[in-house]
């Protein structure tokens, strides 16, 4: 028997195909080579030998060639920060915000009072500080940054005194140990692994340049256990002379605890506390861009922005825009609340969940016997992981093309839509569906039913 592989056609033969030359007309020559190529290769690499119709292969690679990768999409995951997603969706105002200093010239480095140059780390100083309780503040590019930055600051070549409990791995490759070297300091490890007591800090005290506490965001430790409380960390530390350094990871600036979401550590309560730093992200409970926060006492906030890692980690304009429109809604509790998406879908009610559901199943085709099933949402983004947030889902079933059909079908849709599968069931969450996209996802359901592909 002849394999097909073999007896593919060159490069050159392909590009005078009428069909394929006809593509030179719409894109540039090397993005139909490459098109061409990409198809060639596949036939080679792949069981099912040359496609039926070399024109539209080279078609669709071409199309995809020049599709955005990053694309929007829409998440019916019901997992709320979703780290992978893209954490947090901004507030209608942080939108607006990034969309006029994006348009056009603004205030970044410059005094409108005195028409002086001014400086980018004033931006959303004011706010962090009044919305923290601390003395001044400062945002750079994240929350990592923002802890190298402030153990660089703090004790580059000295001792840090960390739990042996918080030698973490957080996520995407950022584990504690390494963020501690890297940032120049020197760990130094006190306690055991479930247990550390005041005691230990004490002892290792001498020589030290500051006590770091880092939250353990993505897991809980229950049993034997312990750990000095905060304000017991600030007071050995301000004996000593040295800074208390408390990263608290996720941002959470509001007041959940109405909601049942509690035990997650609240920069104000961190600031109340008596920690000299307070460090936290910018896209995780806080509800905005990407962005690392350092809050905390004005000498120390100083010493961070005038080392010479502030300009490499510094942030950009539009996550200065996004941030302070973001930071502005948390002086009215209840704005912040309802028009930071985070938040609002944190504390979205069981009626209101059951409601979106039903009337998300009511627009779905009936080929997928929508149902509407008790579930549950999640925090995502390594944020109060003990958190039960009870739900209403929508749940489909797809007959012959079987629910993990259905969901790659979704996810290559155009919106992609990202779903959960369950026992052979599609799930959707009205809880992460932003208003408005019911009737997008109602309609990529059809279309995933009608594709023909498969
Ligand atoms: C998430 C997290 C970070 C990193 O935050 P990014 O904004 O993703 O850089 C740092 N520390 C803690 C405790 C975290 O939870």
């Amino acid at each position: 028997m002849t394999d097909p592989r073999r007896e593919l056609p060159s490069v050159d033969r392909l590009l005078r195909d009428p069909g394929i030359a006809a593509l030179l007309a719409r894109a540039p020559r090397n993005a139909v080579v490459a098109a061409t190529r990409a198809a060639l290769e596949a036939a080679r690499a792949g069981r099912g030998g040359p496609p039926a119709d070399w024109a539209e292969e080279v078609a669709e690679r071409l199309a995809l060639q020049t599709t955005p990768s990053l694309r929007p999409l829409i998440n019916a995951t019901g997992v709320i920060l979703h780290t992978n997603l893209g954490r947090a969706p901004l507030a209608a105002t942080a939108i607006e915000a990034v969309a006029r200093v994006a348009a056009g010239y603004s205030a970044l480095e410059y005094d409108l009072a005195t028409g002086a140059r001014g400086h980018r780390a004033d931006h959303c100083r004011t706010l962090l500080a009044e919305l923290t309780g601390a003395e001044d503040g400062l945002a750079v590019n994240n929350a990592a940054g923002a802890l190298v930055l402030a153990l660089n600051a703090m004790a580059a070549g000295q001792r840090v005194l960390i739990s042996r409990g918080e030698l973490i791995e957080i996520g995407g490759s950022f584990r504690i140990p390494e963020i501690l070297e890297r940032s120049g300091a020197i760990l130094a490890e006190v306690g055991t692994t479930n247990r550390t007591h005041l005691a230990d800090y004490a002892r290792a005290l001498p020589g030290a340049a500051a006590i770091l506490t880092v939250h353990r965001s993505n897991f809980d430790q229950r049993g034997f256990v312990a750990t000095p409380d905060p304000a017991e960390l600030a007071s050995l530390a301000g004996e000593a002379g040295i800074p208390f350094i408390h990263d608290v990871g996720s941002g959470l600036l509001a007041d959940l605890a109405a909601w049942g979401l509690t035990g997650e550590p609240r920069v104000p309560e961190a600031v109340a506390a008596g920690a000299d730093l307070v460090l936290f992200s910018g896209d995780k409970l806080l509800g905005g861009p990407q962005a690392g926060c350092v809050v905390g006492r004005r000498t120390l906030v100083a010493r961070c922005r005038d080392n010479p890692l502030a300009r490499a980690l510094r942030a950009d304009k539009l996550t200065l825009a996004a941030l302070e429109a973001t930071l502005a809604l948390y002086r009215d509790p209840a704005a912040a609340r309802s028009r930071i998406p985070v938040l609002a879908m944190l504390t979205a009610s069981a009626d209101e969940l059951a409601d979106r559901a039903a009337r998300l199943a009511a627009l779905l085709p009936a080929a997928v016997g929508a149902r509407v099933v008790p579930g549950e949402s999640a925090v995502g983004g390594g944020a109060i992981p003990g958190a039960v947030l009870p739900t209403t889902l929508v749940s489909l079933e797809a007959a012959a093309l079987r629910a993990n059909g259905l969901a790659v079908r979704l996810r290559h849709g155009d919106p992609p839509v990202i779903v959960r599968v369950e026992h052979d069931r599609v799930l959707l969450d009205p809880r992460t569906l932003q208003p408005g996209e019911d009737a997008l996802v109602a309609a990529a359901v059809g279309a995933a039913l009608a594709d023909p592909a498969g």
